[in-house]
């Protein structure tokens, strides 16, 4: 009987940039997102590294209780291919602005999967 672990990580709402933390489960080698909490400004969760290597080689999928972003209410969730920060999506946009980079581009298929944009 293994207790169920939360894995957080930072999640940057795309349309106000205010921070958050999102809060993953493991579901075999996957990662289900279970929500997202706002983060005050001045702190600092030094939590991205545990992401990465929970998602070595997973995935992710929005659960299914998932409330969307505490800022903007958007409903998905990706990971920048150039800086590879995530950040809140809402699945009725073609394209994704990154708050943490500025990157912008098209979002290619349901983005379920960090391999989707994460590239190398
Ligand atoms: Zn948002
Ligand atoms: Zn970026």
């Amino acid at each position: 009987m293994m207790p169920e672990r939360a894995i957080l990580a930072n999640i940057t709402c795309s349309t106000t940039g205010h921070p958050g933390v999102g809060r993953f489960s493991r579901q075999g080698a996957n990662l289900e997102l279970k929500g997202v909490s706002r983060q005050r400004p001045d702190s600092v969760l030094p939590v991205s590294g545990s992401l990465a290597q929970a998602t070595d080689g997973g995935s992710f999928t929005i659960g299914a209780d998932y409330r969307g972003c505490p800022s903007c209410g958007a409903d998905n969730v990706v990971r920048c291919s150039q800086c590879r920060q995530l950040a809140c999506w809402s699945s009725s946009q073609p394209t994704f602005h990154c708050p943490s980079c500025g990157r912008n581009g098209p979002v290619r298929g349901v983005i379920t999967a960090f391999s989707t944009l994460g590239g190398g």
